[in-house]
């Protein structure tokens, strides 16, 4: 077993596999199970600072930015996607997909998104129906400041979709503060659980929307309306996957009682970027760096995949490369959630030191 520090998946507390073992119930005849489910719906909300309600969904993080382009797209809607990473692009297709209009605001991916440009392009242009905004875009490493951004699209009356998969508890997120709209994250990053789940909060406007709809949702899977009334009705639009939502409630409530958390990724963070200076590596991006996860550039005379086996072979941990238009030139360091202590980063750096020292 490789120690996995790679921004997601992520190192899994026992408590959690445990709880994924647990017997279970049929989860669409059990009253109970719908409780359970409900309640960790709110304990996320709760964690993400929302009244607006939660859903999980059985399926990967992907399922969450598709279903809420899914639910919000109409044919011929114009949609604002905030380029600035390879998710941020890849929102485009998920809103063509559903028959939208993708317009591209495209910028340097080794910046964060500039508010102040922003504000001056949406003067120009601001009818969007709504906008797609990634919070850590992982494959680089950028942070987007959505505290600034969704406010602002939401001035103009344009709701948000935040991918905030692999920032949410490695970062902060306030989603009523913030008024995002639909909040997307994934079981697999800082929760710290195994992959398999998405969880979206959806704020009343965007329900609204949903509900206003004239043409009909283009899909059963990735449409967040099946789910309505589901308490009321105790009937889930599908099985729900119990072991999985074990898993989770368990990695929330560690959450919960983790007073420290964000100040841990921000230290932890800070010390990493410093020792990979150190070792005169350079940083990828030039700011804009997120504490879930820092990305250094593949020194001179080096290859990623040289790097990456001789961590794995040599020191039995686990790196991430970058993909596409980073793809050979980026390595990743994922320190979030269960990754994010002082020993998983101290044996890292001194693995990394190591291998870049005796190639
Ligand atoms: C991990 C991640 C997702 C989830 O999708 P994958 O299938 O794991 O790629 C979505 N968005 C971001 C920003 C992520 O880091």
């Amino acid at each position: 077993m490789y120690k996995m520090m790679t921004p997601g998946p992520t190192q899994v507390r026992e408590n959690v596999r445990l709880a994924r073992s647990r017997e279970f119930q049929n989860p669409d005849l059990d009253a109970d199970f719908v409780e359970y489910y409900r309640d960790t719906c709110t304990l996320f909300s709760e964690l993400l600072h929302t009244g607006n309600e939660t859903l999980i969904l059985d399926g990967e993080g992907i399922l969450g930015l598709e279903a809420a382009c899914a639910s919000l797209t109409e044919p011929g809607d114009r949609v604002l996607v905030l380029d600035n990473g390879i998710y941020g692009e890849g929102f485009k297709d998920f809103v063509s997909l559903y028959g939208g209009t993708p317009i591209l605001d495209t910028k340097d991916y080794s910046e964060p998104l500039n508010v102040e440009e922003l504000a001056a392009y949406l003067e120009r242009d601001h009818d969007f129906k709504y906008a797609t905004v990634v919070h850590c875009d992982t494959p680089s490493g950028m942070l987007n400041d959505i505290s600034r951004i969704c406010p602002l699209l939401k001035s103009y009356g344009i709701m948000t979709v935040v991918d905030s998969v692999s920032a949410m508890f490695g970062e902060e997120v306030r989603v009523d503060d913030y008024q995002i709209d639909i909040l997307c994250g994934g079981s697999q990053k800082a929760v710290s659980a195994p992959p398999g789940l998405t969880m979206v909060t959806i704020s009343g406007d965007a329900k609204a929307s949903m509900e206003e709809r004239k043409s009909p949702i283009a899909s059963f899977y990735a449409n967040l309306m099946v789910f309505k009334g589901y308490y009321e009705k105790k009937w889930f639009p599908y099985t729900m996957p119990a072991s999985d939502i074990y898993g989770l409630r368990e990695a929330l409530e560690n959450i919960k009682k983790d007073r420290d958390i964000l100040n841990r990724h921000a230290r932890i963070a800070a010390r990493t970027r410093e020792s990979l200076k150190d070792m005169g590596l350079i940083l990828y991006p030039n700011s804009g760096y997120s504490n879930t996860v820092t990305v250094f550039q593949v020194p001179k005379g080096q290859t990623d995949e040289g790097i990456l086996t001789r961590m794995r072979e040599k020191h039995n941990i686990l790196l991430a490369g970058s993909f596409g238009c980073f793809a050979g030139k980026l390595i990743r360091i994922g320190h979030m959630g269960e990754n994010a202590t002082d020993q998983n980063v101290d044996e890292t750096l001194r693995a990394l030191k190591e291998v870049l020292s005796t190639d």
